[in-house]
Formats: structure tokens, sequence, C-alpha cells
């Protein structure tokens, strides 16, 4: 049985390279399309055995009249209602921000499945930012290096059994 997975997080915090990395070439909705599909781009990832549609919640980072907390709400709980589990991405050289904190209680309030992904890890920089992130009490973080190709056999461990 096939699962959708979320990816979600603040904008910067790597959503679309770990989605194009997921994806590759097999996208299945583009960049280039008119109005709401922009917002969630939608793609076949693989992973290890796996196969599995995927998110990712772009069009956080546009300007528009709304607000980002507002864009983040709205687009993050439509990108939680199509999945059956969310990777909820942080920063790992950033720590836990505010906004990360606003998204673990849309997530939360939502009552989502959330997988926790410390993006950025690679090298030592991102050691402090997976400790950081046990205090959102999402449970154990997986470090990741969307850029580097890290943590996608642990990523592939936790997705298995949704699988
Ligand atoms: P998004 O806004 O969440 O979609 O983030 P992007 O995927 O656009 O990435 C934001 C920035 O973080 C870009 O400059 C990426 O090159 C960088 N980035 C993404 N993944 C990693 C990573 O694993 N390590 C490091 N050091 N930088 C990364
Ligand atoms: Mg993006």
């Amino acid at each position: 049985m096939s699962f959708t997975l979320a990816i979600v997080g603040r904008p910067n915090v790597g959503k679309s390279t770990l989605f194009n990395r997921l994806v590759g070439k097999r996208l299945a909705l583009v960049d280039d399309q008119p109005g709401v599909t922009r917002d969630l781009r939608e793609g076949e990832a693989r992973l290890g055995d796996m196969n599995f549609t995927v998110i990712d919640t772009a069009g956080l980072e546009e300007a528009t009249d709304e607000s980002l907390e507002g864009r983040m709400r709205r687009l993050t709980e439509r990108a939680v209602d199509m999945a059956d589990v969310c990777l909820f991405l942080l920063d790992g050289r950033a720590g836990v921000t505010p906004d990360d904190q606003l998204f673990a209680e849309i997530l939360r309030k939502r009552s989502a499945h959330v997988i926790l992904g410390v993006n950025k890890a690679e090298g030592a920089a991102g050691a402090a930012g997976v400790i950081d992130a046990y205090s959102l009490g999402l449970g154990d973080p997986i470090p990741l290096s969307a850029e580097h190709g890290e943590g996608m056999a642990d990523l592939a461990a936790v997705l298995m059994p949704i699988s």
C-alpha cells in the first residue's frame, strides 16, 4: 500500500531540497501551473524499496497580502489533510525558532502523524539543533542532510511501517 508524505516547515529549512532529492525527475505537478497547485508540489518519491507520494509546501516564500503566519497555517493544514504522515523539517543550524513552535502547534491541533526531521545536520554544526529539537515534544528527531543525502536510511526506517 502506498502513502502520502507532506514535507512541512518554515521557509528555508530545506523542504524543496529534500523534495527534489526524493522525487528526482518524477514530478507530477510542476511549478509553472497556475494558482493553487503552485503552493503544493506533488511528486512520486522513491526511497530505499519504497514508492510514495510526497508533497512540498512550496509557496510560503512568495510575497502576497496574506501574512506569513496566515499562509503557513493555510498551506500546512491543507498539506496535512492530504497526507498520511508529515515530515516536519527544522534547520539544525538555526535551532528551534518561534515559527517552528507555531508549526508544532498547528500540527498538534490537526492531530497530524508527525515525523520530526532536523535538516542541515551534516558536520558538527547541526548537532545542537538535533538536541534542541527534543524540546518540541514530537518524538525523536532524525538528523538529515537533504543537500548531502545523509540520514536517508533513517528516514526510510521510520516510514517503513507506514508503507
Ligand atoms: P525551503 O524554503 O524549505 O524549501 O528550503 P530550500 O530547499 O529552498 O533550501 C533553503 C536553503 O538551504 C538553500 O540554500 C539550500 O541549498 C540550503 N539547504 C538545503 N538542505 C541543506 C542541507 O542539508 N545542508 C545545508 N547546509 N544546506 C541546505
Ligand atoms: Mg521551498
